[in-house]
């Protein structure tokens, strides 16, 4: 049924899954985003961990991350390309070791469903660079519903000037 409401051309793109989300957002798979490098020049710009977790979807060990335990006004940017995607106020103790956000800055990410664990969770990237951030979950403390779980290694944080 699904198959007639999608044109058959984005089908076989991967463009459109016939799975729908938990959560009703926009998702892509093997798209093209506007920041596309080499692995060999993301491996120069990155470190070995970083690289890791935004170019191959590795994850950091909870609660050992930068910005897990880190609560200032500001900005969180994207660690591949610098584009804003979370703000300080989404930002929650969740006490599951890492950074976690009940919302996005609006259209900075892209949603992927993500088979990996044996279930399917929803993994967040960068929609500029599609650069893995996490995964979304639907068990948030906030009223969003949502938690964001975000590797400190993707991203930068600026302080709000004041
Ligand atoms: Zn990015």
């Amino acid at each position: 049924m699904f198959s007639t409401m999608v044109p058959k051309k984005q089908q076989e793109k991967g463009i459109v899954s016939t799975l729908r989300p938990l959560i009703l957002f926009p998702m892509s798979k093997n798209k093209k985003y506007p920041i596309e490098k080499s692995e060999k020049k993301w491996k120069a710009e990155l470190s070995p961990e970083e690289f890791k977790i935004l170019r191959e979807k590795g994850t950091e060990y909870p609660f050992t991350g930068q910005y897990n335990d880190h609560y200032e006004d500001g900005t969180y940017l994207c660690k591949g390309c610098g584009t804003p995607l979370y703000e300080s106020e989404s930002k929650f103790d969740s006490h599951c070791g890492w950074p976690s956000y009940d919302k996005s800055i609006e259209g900075a990410l892209d949603m992927i469903p993500d088979h990996s664990a044996g279930r399917l969770r929803m993994e967040i990237v960068c929609a500029n660079c599609g650069g893995h951030q996490g995964h979304v979950f639907n068990d948030g403390p906030t009223k969003t519903r949502l938690r964001y779980c975000v590797n400190s290694a993707s991203i930068n944080f600026i302080k709000k000037l004041n």
